[in-house]
């Protein structure tokens, strides 16, 4: 087997042409700070209709340490990234866009903080956004932070895809099939140590945003239902609620039946409405917790990422599990089932 690079930095590319060239320059100056020629350079063009392929491939024939890869057409940012770290091949993978906006030069730093820390993922955290819209910083500032109270995995707040990852969390993460891909949050599922790296994002090189309004909403959805079924059990809370004032209400009904204060045909129609009415919201809800159990079941994720293993593990190809000559626990598409 070809030995592994040191390092690979995956770039999703979108219409970039004007950014290509100094990217390339910046990218390639800080890897080989850090970790000299032993590294590639990852391009994924996601169906750009300027000339990025072009460039890509002129960039590619100038530096054998640039793998550049053209998709068949627009896939989304989330795919393209996909693609790239399906492919990339290093011990190390830093992620980056193609914009500039997150500095490569912080590839030391990061490195370092791994290390000292160890650590297998280092997320950059923004401080400062500089050059973003205020609709832009509002609405991430909120969905952030919306997204945490409804998701039980840790999704780190005002963070992008800018991180550094060792292999085996990138493994690790190769492993969930899902297709709506919620990359930063899948990350931080998988787990192992992750730790926050704060930094200044700048503005973009050149071009503009390509996260229109609408893509920024289906970005917005996947994340939210891919990461939680609260929406799902929303209905269960209303009905919960209605059941309970419709029991007050019947009594009212009742009471106001009894004092013959209610005209007639008023008191079956009340019961009617308050009672099927909370009726219909509880059963609802309850189609949405087996919706809920059936969603998460189908995206087919493994049901635990194994960090270290000390000591012989008998009976392991059962479970579904290599290890790998380093003694670590990769991960295979094989995953056991829990109780049935
Ligand atoms: N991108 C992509 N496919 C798309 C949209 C964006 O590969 O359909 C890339 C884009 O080229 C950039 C990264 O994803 O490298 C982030 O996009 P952008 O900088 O436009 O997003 P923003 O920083 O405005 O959130
Ligand atoms: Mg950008």
């Amino acid at each position: 087997m070809q030995k592994r690079p040191k390092l690979s930095v995956v770039i999703p590319c979108y219409n970039e042409e004007a950014c290509l060239e100094m990217l390339h320059g910046r990218v390639s100056g800080a890897a080989r700070a850090a970790v000299g020629d032993d590294y590639e350079i990852v391009l994924i063009n996601d169906g750009s209709r300027d000339r990025s392929w072009d460039v890509m491939q002129r960039l590619s024939a100038g530096d054998p340490r640039l793998v550049a890869i053209n998709l068949s057409r627009n896939h989304g940012h989330q795919l393209a990234l996909t693609a790239g770290l399906d492919l990339c091949a290093g011990e190390e993978i830093l992620i980056i866009d193609a914009d500039l906006q997150d500095p490569p030069e912080l590839l030391a730093d990061m490195r370092a903080a791994m290390r000292s820390q160890g650590a297998d993922v280092v997320y950059a955290v923004r401080r400062k956004r500089d050059g973003e819209t205020i609709f832009k910083k509002i609405t991430a500032a909120f969905f952030y932070r919306m997204l945490d109270r409804i998701t039980d995995t840790p999704i780190p707040l005002d963070t992008g895809d800018f991180r550094l990852m060792t292999r085996r969390a990138l493994d690790a993460f190769l492993s969930l099939p899902e297709q709506a891909r919620f990359i930063r949050g899948m990350v931080a599922w998988v787990g192992f140590k992750q730790v926050p790296f704060p930094y200044d994002r700048h503005e973009r090189h050149a071009g503009e945003s390509k996260y229109p309004l609408g893509k920024m909403i289906r970005f917005a959805l996947d994340a939210i239902t891919g990461f939680s079924t609260a929406p799902l059990r929303f209905a269960s809370h209303v009905g919960l609620v209605l059941t309970g004032l419709s029991a007050l209400l019947v009594l009212y009904i009742f009471a106001g039946f009894l004092m013959g204060a209610a005209i007639p045909g008023w008191t079956s129609l009340m019961l009617v409405v308050v009672v099927l009415g909370a009726v219909q919201m509880f059963v609802l809800g309850m189609i949405g917790e087996y919706l809920g159990r059936l969603y998460v079941e189908s995206k087919r994720r493994p049901l635990y990422i194994v960090a270290d293993v000390a000591g012989p593990v008998m009976g392991h190809a059962s479970l579904g599990y290599r290890y790998a000559d380093s003694g670590e626990v990769s991960v295979s598409p094989v995953t056991p089932r829990g109780e049935s």
